[in-house]
């Protein structure tokens, strides 16, 4: 399985009918417009065609005035500030609202259209706690996404071949595949467990063939073992994909790791930022 897998046809989004976007309750779009009212004529949803291709990067303009609105006796708009510790942030000119690079392009399952059709501009709450951006960030679809980007630009780096035809079912099956891989790590990091055990017994590779040999060794490959059995749909999948490519090794593994750290600490810097406290302490353990 190549990670050009992951890739999202362009255009593909096709055309889905727009609910109100301007309006400050648009924090979660309700699942009802998922498939649309009647899904046509002018209340569909256009894709604004100024945002970044997959291919390229987030598009972030840095311009004086963006999409000023008025709340209450104070005005807010969009700040090129919020870029900043976010390489995820879009902004479209042409729809004077903010959109999410990664789950624009590597995501779909997510039923919050917000950062990926519909465009944010409740500029009121983009920065509070759990609201906007920061809501956004922490939802594992979205967490998932910046996986993907981030595998993806490391490979175009290295100058691997890349396949952009693929079908949405094979686009899926991927998917479902990687989201299983970032739910364990997820469930290993909330509970403070060990990823690797001893190193013993193939650690760190997964072999689901009859010649495998022994115990999967480590909390991580045991309990992926243990989700394989539990679920068909995943066993087919990584039946059919490369041996070197199963997305398990120790280095995927710290990758994963690595984005789900910098998204918590690019949270709690741009806490720190936006309250309005002289001085701070941070204590971990
Ligand atoms: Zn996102």
């Amino acid at each position: 399985m190549s990670i050009t897998s992951y890739f999202k046809p362009v255009g593909s989004h096709g055309k889905q009918p727009e609910p109100n976007s301007s309006s400050d309750k648009k924090e979660k779009e309700p699942e009802k417009n998922k498939t649309g009212r009647d899904g046509s004529g002018p209340s569909e949803i256009k894709i604004p065609s100024d945002l970044g291709e997959a291919d390229h990067e987030p598009v972030q303009p840095k311009i004086a005035s963006f999409n000023p609105k008025q709340y209450g006796n104070s005005k807010r708009d969009f700040s090129a500030s919020w870029y900043n510790g976010r390489t995820w942030l879009e902004y479209s000119v042409e729809k004077g609202a903010a959109f999410c690079f990664p789950c624009r392009h590597f995501e779909s399952s997510s039923k919050d259209r917000t950062f990926t059709k519909v465009g944010y501009s409740n500029w009121r709450h983009a920065l509070d706690k759990h609201k906007g951006f920061q809501k956004h960030e922490n939802s594992q679809t979205h967490v998932e996404a910046m996986v993907i980007w981030q595998e993806r630009k490391m490979r175009i780096e290295k100058n691997q071949s890349v396949s952009t035809m693929v079908n949405e079912k094979q686009l899926e099956k991927n998917r479902y595949y990687i989201k299983s891989v970032v739910e364990v790590i997820q469930f290993l990091c909330v509970n403070e467990l060990p990823m690797r055990g001893d190193g013993k017994s193939g650690a760190g590779c997964l072999d689901t063939s009859s010649e495998s040999q022994g115990e999967p060794s480590g909390l991580f490959m045991k309990l992926f073992q243990y989700t394989l059995s539990k679920d068909k749909k995943l066993l087919e999948i990584i039946q059919m994909i490369p041996k070197n490519a199963t997305y398990t090794s120790a280095r995927i593994q710290n990758e994963i790791i690595d984005i789900m750290k910098d998204t918590v600490i690019e949270n709690v810097v741009n806490d720190i930022k936006e309250a309005d406290i002289p001085f701070f302490s941070i204590k971990s353990d």
